[in-house]
């Protein structure tokens, strides 16, 4: 088979056969398709996409390019099951949702990205407790899953490593925006977790991939129909993202407000809400329950009692961890050498934010990433940002940046400031949560 026959096909708008997307995938991933023969397949899948049928075939077929993991021999007493977020800035979710739901008897192998421009990632964040091992190998994963019910880990090697070179491929190529790409490069990571039941988080607004509901209700869609083929029971919600999730914005800062959250001492409003959603849909998806009200009181008593702070400790603590993090976990957290706070320049409500420019100014804090080589600063980042609808004045700042330097804080101000519509007239109040679709 001449590869480029199947770009030619692709680029003409036909529909590729089961034998060339496996014969794709293979060369994917041994390397003996080069980068920009693969580039070419990406941009022609871009501009003329995939039928449902391609979609699903190239799901599986990079679920299958590595290790499949299997739960079944370890006699768990409750569902396998995870979350996955299209993407945003201070999305903190993942660090409250799986002890949440390990707390309500689900087990969550959560296998997390790295951040990259905008976006935070989950695997830096978590890095950003002292000791804690992000990177385990199976065996360990397994072990902390089984007896803390949650294990947040980054992606391995070994893990559908043909969606690894093709995402790698796609990022520096301008062809991540497609559909049924995106579709086959999430499913395939979760399908070779092996998961009962998956729920995504996709979001929408000036901080996401997608900018409007309705394209995030396209993509939502396409996730929900592939899954069903694999037997991945998928539910998803549609959550607005034009705005910083919760106060916080960075890596350590992140942790943080998460721990607050846990120890049931501050629940951000619109943080609460996409937390309470997420889990309760766990429960639904999962069959555990069959009411959204009644999940949604035993998800929020996991909190108020406590349980979900106790297995996120205890995951803490499997993964090499402080036994006392969650107790103590500001003295466990990389400090940012200078704190100051950003001002308005005149007084009033903030009525928009541009949750992309705040995400880029973490990238120049130091605390985000241009590409998938640089290190980050973990101690850097924002705290106390003034969500929309709120006074700011020269007491009420819009933000706290957290920075190593005077110059990185300068430039970050300025782009809080350029980031912040201030206006004299309160907005009127946005829902963070929108639709919800199962494959029903
Ligand atoms: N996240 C992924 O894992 N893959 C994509 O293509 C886009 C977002």
């Amino acid at each position: 088979m001449l590869f480029t026959d199947i770009i030619r096909k692709k680029r003409d708008g036909d529909e590729l056969s089961a034998e060339e997307i496996a014969f794709f995938v293979a060369g994917l991933a041994d390397g003996s398709i080069p980068k920009e023969q693969v580039a070419a397949l990406a941009m022609a899948v871009c501009l003329n996409s995939m039928t449902a049928e391609e979609a699903g075939r190239l799901t599986m077929d990079m679920a299958a390019s590595g290790t499949m993991l299997e739960w079944q021999g370890e006699n768990l007493d409750g569902p396998v099951v995870d979350k996955h977020s299209t993407g945003g800035v201070g999305d903190k979710v993942s660090f409250l949702l799986a002890p949440i739901a390990a707390a309500c008897g689900c087990y969550v192998p959560m296998i997390s990205g790295r951040g990259l421009g905008h976006t935070g990632g989950t695997t830096d964040k978590i890095e950003a407790i002292p000791g804690y091992n992000a990177t385990p190998d199976f065996e360990i994963f397994r072990k902390v899953v089984k007896s803390a019910g949650c294990a947040i880990i980054g992606q391995t090697t070994d893990l559908a490593p043909a969606d690894r070179r093709f995402y790698a491929i796609r990022d520096v190529t301008a062809t991540i925006e497609s559909v049924p790409l995106i579709t086959a490069s999430i499913l395939s990571k979760k399908i070779a977790a092996g998961l009962d039941a998956l729920v995504m988080d996709v979001k929408f607004g000036s901080g996401a991939f997608m900018s409007s509901p309705e394209n995030a209700e396209e993509l939502a869609k396409s996730i929900i129909a592939t899954a069903a083929k694999a037997d991945l029971n998928t539910h998803a919600i549609i959550t607005d993202m034009n705005e910083c999730l919760g106060m916080t914005a960075g890596n350590a800062v992140e942790i943080a407000e998460s721990m607050e959250y846990l120890k049931n001492n501050h629940r951000e409003s619109r943080l609460d809400e996409v937390v309470m959603a997420l889990c309760a849909e766990m429960l639904v998806a999962t069959g555990m329950e069959s009411d959204r009200d009644a999940a949604r009181s035993k998800v929020d008593a996991a909190v108020t009692s406590g349980d979900a702070a106790e297995r996120f400790g205890r995951m803490v603590t499997a993964l090499g961890g402080p036994t006392d993090f969650v107790e103590n976990y500001t003295q466990y957290l990389p400090q940012a050498a200078l704190t100051q706070p950003v001002f308005a320049a005149d007084s009033g409500y903030v009525v928009e934010e541009d949750a992309f420019l705040v995400g880029n100014a973490i990238i120049e804090l130091g605390g985000g990433r241009r590409t998938m080589n640089d290190d980050l600063d973990l101690s850097v980042g924002l705290t106390d940002m003034a969500p929309i609808g709120t006074w700011v004045d020269n007491e009420r700042p819009l933000a706290v940046i957290h920075a190593s330097s005077e110059d990185c804080a300068e430039i970050a101000t300025t782009m809080i400031r350029q980031a912040c519509r201030i206006s004299d007239e309160k907005p009127a109040e946005r829902p963070v949560i929108g639709r919800i679709l199962t494959a029903d």
